[in-house]
């Protein structure tokens, strides 16, 4: 074999090294398992000669490890060559060093003339295993010796300008949004520099490159990983349906498959990991592609649809039939999705979605500098390779920011969760048990105009009310209820009923289109315990959302807690537990810890104290919403006669006649204080037979007590020792009123 000549041999560019990586990413052998091969009893042992193999060898070498029938012949030969240059050399580093040298800086090394036909096997295995196992802080300390050049110990502006310039070139060949990356690429290594010297040493390189993910991807350090995965789930389907990798019909009793919860791609068991086609896409690739609509089309269960283009039926074919668009929903026949309109409106959820196109990749420097498990909100908002997603929004538009909390509602919270990820992208619906609401709200936090949806219980919608507070946020995204599981007390008062039963979520989302916004209190309480007491319970919450009692009521709501932690199969449907709490309220009479009550507290409505002398009273209630405990009403209807706006309405009104005409409201900056004298009313007041007693609306509520009693906030309850609790406004949150329902339901 003569030695090539210069134009034959190209030489190794970032690009062939990124690709290799991807080679290496999907194969499942280990480099020592291919090195048996070429032991004296294995397959390749005759291409082994000694310590060396050659061409043909190292070919077999690279099939064999990467299982790819197809490699590249001329990246193949380019990569031989590079490990031919030090054939002289024994020392296995060196050859390394040559080999990294020739893969970054291509450009200006020459090959050298020196050829022999045959390279050392330990240089080929001990290079691919720093490839595949390496970690990134051995390869970051490896790379830094290749790129100080001139070996002085720090990397200076020429060095680090030519690393620049290779990040580029990788950057582009992976298709990154080049245009304004050299500037973000130059403060990147400017803020290696850590202090300032004008020098990267080794300890700069290693502590700033660590947790740097584009810069170790730009590197060739560190494999992205596919973006595009589809979220299987197993599924039994009740007609025939088509595979859209082998294209053959799901078979067997059950008809049983994997499909994909966001693009509902269709697999046998055995075909999800045979190349099926990616996902559908939640983002796009650059700026530059931001603001163009365009379908996005998944084959197959079509058949006997009408075709959105021709308008003709889409006719079975026994086989994958049409195709549809993941966002607008529409279906065409296969020839029928080439043809224009090519736009996608989005269909009848238009106002709602946030299309992959008003979502592109930047690369940014993440604030955490090396402080791990802070909490990084950005995790789920970040591209594989490390980029930070933003949004451009789409005009004329209210994404909704959905928050499912799985574990409320039985089931009902993963399959509403599936839902959505399906109707909207799935980059605008947060699960959270998988970080809480930070990342949501993160990623849209510099949106003006959105809606965010909390699909859980009222003690869900307290958490996120919470995390928006603690956002900061520019704007205050008005907040929508879909209610799962029981003590829905806030949805139920914003019209979102009182529990998801399964309903069509784009008529829900019709709703929320429709719905008006409306300010709802907030309230800080401060429970200060006397000093002479021990710690009781702890205080649930430190803000109020819905109501607060002492008394009866909370001791009823303590029992019932108390049972359904001990016995939970009794308490697994709402009828149920409703009618459980029934029983509660009537049945048991109550202990004597409640008699008595107004002898044990006191209760001052901003200074002044309230006269209890002529009251029964076995519980006090302060109420926020006009709904407690799954629907009732303890404040009781008004007449329509109070007309005055909310604002006239003094601090505090303690006058049972003005009273009787006033009627509860959410957003007046007050809160209702209802008496309850016993435990037989409080079964009629939960059937809505009767109302409790009216003894003021205030601004401001101070309670202290002189005994331990049972207390509750937003339906949790806790036993407290004599303290004093302190009750002032907070701040309004925003939230959404579901529309009127059209035949107002007798059950509503
Ligand atoms: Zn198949
Ligand atoms: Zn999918
Ligand atoms: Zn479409
Ligand atoms: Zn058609």
């Amino acid at each position: 074999m003569s030695a090539p000549t210069d134009s034959e041999v190209k030489e190794l560019s970032p690009v062939d090294f990124i690709q290799l990586q991807q080679y290496i990413e999907y194969c499942s052998k280990k480099v020592k398992d291919v090195l048996r091969e070429f032991d004296v009893d294995g397959r390749l042992a005759k291409h082994r000669h000694g310590e060396c193999i050659n061409e043909e060898g190292f070919r077999l070498f690279l099939k064999t490890y990467l299982e790819v029938e197809d490699f590249p012949v001329d990246l193949c030969q380019r990569l031989f060559r590079s490990f031919q240059n030090s054939k002289d050399s024994t020392d296995s580093c060196t050859q390394l060093n040559v080999l990294w040298t020739t893969l970054f800086f291509s450009q200006s090394f020459s090959v050298r003339a020196l050829f022999s036909t045959e390279v050392f096997l330990k240089d080929v295995s001990c290079y691919f295993s720093l490839l595949e196992d390496g970690q990134p802080r051995d390869k970051l300390e490896f790379a830094f010796k290749l790129y100080d050049r001139d070996g002085n110990g720090v990397l200076d502006s020429s060095e680090v300008d030519r690393i620049i310039a290779q990040m580029m070139h990788a950057a582009s060949y992976l298709d990154w949004d080049v245009s304004e990356l050299l500037p973000v690429l130059k403060d990147m290594m400017t803020a290696i520099d850590a202090d300032s010297s004008g020098t990267v040493s080794l300890d700069e390189w290693v502590n700033g490159g660590m947790n740097n993910v584009p810069l170790l991807v730009l590197l060739g350090l560190k494999m992205t990983q596919r973006d595009g995965q589809h979220l299987w789930r197993m599924k039994h389907f009740n007609k025939p349906v088509y595979c859209n990798v082998c294209h053959s019909m799901l078979l067997g009793l059950r008809k049983q498959g994997l499909w994909c919860t966001c693009c509902k791609y269709t697999v046998h068991g055995r075909c999800a990991n045979r190349n099926p086609a990616p996902c559908t896409r939640t983002y796009v690739k650059s700026k530059k592609e931001t603001g163009v609509p365009t379908h996005d089309w998944v084959s197959g269960n079509c058949d006997s649809k009408k075709c959105d283009k021709c308008q003709k039926k889409i006719k079975s074919l026994h086989g994958l039939t049409g195709k549809h668009c993941v966002w607008c929903h529409t279906m065409r026949h296969d020839e029928c999705a080439e043809l224009d309109p090519k736009v996608c409106s989005c269909g009848p959820l238009r106002d709602h979605i946030l299309p992959p196109w008003a979502i592109y990749p930047v690369i940014k420097e993440r604030a955490n500098n090396g402080c791990a498990g802070t909490g990084d909100d950005s995790e789920l908002n970040t591209t594989p390779d490390g980029q930070v997603l933003q949004i451009s929004p789409v005009p004329n538009t209210h994404p909704l920011l959905v928050f499912v909390n799985p574990k409320s509602g039985g089931k009902q919270g993963e399959r509403v969760l599936r839902k959505f990820q399906y109707l909207l992208n799935p980059r605008q619906v947060y699960n959270l048990s998988n970080g809480g609401p930070g990342p949501g709200l993160s990623l849209f936090r510099d949106l003006q105009d959105y809606r965010i949806l909390v699909c859980g219980g009222d003690g869900t919608v307290g958490w996120i009310l919470d995390a928006i507070d603690k956002a900061n946020l520019l704007v205050r995204p008005p907040v929508a209820v879909l209610p799962l599981g029981t003590g829905n007390d806030l949805a139920r008062c914003l019209r979102w009923g009182g529990g998801y039963d399964g309903e069509d979520l784009c008529r829900i989302m019709k709703d929320i289109e429709l719905s008006s916004e409306v300010k709802m209190d907030r309230w800080n309480v401060q429970v200060i315990t006397d000093e002479t007491q021990e710690e009781g319970d702890p205080v649930p919450y430190e803000i109020i959302n819905n109501y607060f009692s002492i008394g009866v009521d909370a001791s009823i709501a303590h029992r019932f807690h108390t049972m359904r932690e001990k016995h939970p199969q009794k308490f697994n449907s709402r009828m149920k537990n409703k009618l459980w709490y029934f029983e509660f309220a009537t049945s048991e009479t109550i202990s004597a810890s409640c008699k008595k009550l107004k002898e044990n507290l006191t209760i001052e409505c901003c200074g002044a104290p309230l006269d209890l002398s002529s009251l029964s009273l076995e519980g006090v209630a302060l109420l926020n919403i006009p709904s407690m405990h799954g629907g009732s009403n303890l404040w009781g209807e008004t007449k329509k006669v109070d007309t005055k706006s909310s604002a006239e309405e003094p601090e505090v009104i303690t006058d049972p006649e003005v009273l009787k005409v006033t009627s509860q409201d959410l957003s007046d900056r007050r809160l209702e204080v209802v008496g309850l004298e016993g435990a037989m009313e409080m079964g009629q007041i939960y059937t809505g037979l009767k109302s409790a007693v009216r003894l003021a609306k205030t601004s401001q509520v101070t309670i202290r007590t002189k005994k331990p009693l049972p207390m509750q906030i937003d339906g949790e309850p806790w036993m407290q020792p004599p303290c004093t609790i302190i009750i002032t406004h907070k701040n309004q949150a925003s939230m959404l009123m579901a529309p009127q329902a059209k035949g107002a339901g007798f059950f509503k």
